[in-house]
């Protein structure tokens, strides 16, 4: 089969590759053989790409891709809750120890005692840039009808948005929520929020994202967008918090700009998450700690998702109350992954752009 393969010195290769077989990888007797029909370009794959002349890749040639929509096509000899022919999603933490404090408490996502990367489909056994990939059934959850192929390749990304709001800053119905960054997990963010009773809810986004991005964000419940470009974000916080500042801040643009706008737009007792940034191996920001103490300010990190995340998200999008549609705008086949590159980094009405194998 073809597959983008991503090298250790962070070049993209479309190859020959052979097809994973059932029994013969380190899920087995729990694995299973998904054909995958869809899968999304994360922005950590355009990290990659966009940056292949200065960062390094993975230790080993790997298949990307994990943001999967996929029916499952065979079963190992200890699978019982899936057969060939379910329409299924992924998780992506698929290695994890199961011994150490966090895994005892359900969070796998940040096992004590596998590094980050080794314990993620995509850098091991392989991700959903290719036809087939071997996938373990405990990660695996299954798709209602009413969630089609192609909109459920941003389940993943709706199962991080649920971790990052509900279970990283315990989001609260009432709370005013600022989302930084109007991509697609922006989009998703200002959803998640909604259904969660936020209020209001105010997305910020840049230049880039005033023609197609901000208008979208409006359409989807946003109370304000603010063009950090041309108005003053604090200000506009302020105007729709009573001077106070927003409850919970989520940074989803990966720039220091915004986690400093957002240190400066939380009120005091405020929680900021932050994400974007992990796609680029971290940003350096020199935050005035004054802040930090005076206004008693959380900062909290996230990644991934946990086993509740994917169960919230399905529910969430399955019953309407996020609406993923409007947020796959392109779709390309496998051998025209480097033009879907592209427009995923240069068009400005390129929201999510995905890969259909
Ligand atoms: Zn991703
Ligand atoms: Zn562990």
């Amino acid at each position: 089969m073809q597959a983008l393969v991503l090298y250790p010195n962070a070049q993209f290769r479309l190859e020959e590759v052979s097809e994973p077989k059932i029994g013969e990888n380190p899920y087995s007797p729990n694995d299973t053989i998904l054909e995958i029909k869809y899968c999304g370009i994360c922005g950590s794959d355009l990290h990659y790409w966009r940056h292949r002349d200065k960062v390094e890749g993975p230790k080993k040639p790997s298949i990307m891709g994990h943001e999967i929509s996929a029916v499952v096509k065979e079963v190992g000899s200890n699978v019982k809750d899936f057969r060939p022919g379910d329409r299924v999603v992924g998780e992506i933490v698929t290695f994890f120890c199961g011994e150490c404090v966090n895994c005892k408490e359900g969070r796998i996502n940040i096992c004590c005692n596998i590094p980050v990367k080794e314990q993620r489909v995509h850098y091991t056994t392989g991700g959903g840039f290719a036809k087939y990939a071997a996938w373990p059934a405990y990660s695996l959850h299954k798709l209602p009808d009413n969630i089609g192929d192609k909109e459920a390749v941003l389940v993943e990304t709706t199962a991080g948005c649920v971790h990052s709001l509900i279970e990283r800053a315990n989001l609260k119905a009432g709370e005013s929520v600022l989302i930084l960054g109007s991509g697609a997990r922006g989009l998703i963010l200002l959803q998640v929020a909604k259904a969660a009773g936020a209020w209001p809810i105010i997305v910020a986004g840049t230049d880039f994202d005033a023609e197609r991005r901000l208008p979208l964000a409006k359409e989807l419940g946003a109370d304000a967008i603010v063009n950090v470009n041309k108005e003053d974000l604090v200000n506009v916080v302020r105007e729709y918090t009573r001077g106070w500042g927003a409850d919970v801040v989520m940074e989803a643009a990966g720039t220091a700009e915004a986690i400093l706008l957002g240190y400066k737009s939380a009120r005091p007792g405020g929680r900021i998450v932050v994400s974007g940034g992990g796609i680029v191996g971290g940003i350096n920001v020199t935050l005035d700690t004054y802040d930090l103490i005076a206004k008693e300010l959380t900062i909290l990190g996230e990644i991934s998702h946990v086993w509740r995340s994917w169960e919230t998200a399905i529910k969430l999008v399955s019953t309407g109350k996020v609406n993923l549609k409007p947020l796959v705008s392109h779709v390309f086949p496998l051998a025209e992954w480097e033009k879907a590159f592209d427009i995923a980094i240069n068009c400005k009405k390129a929201l999510r752009v995905a890969l259909k194998l």
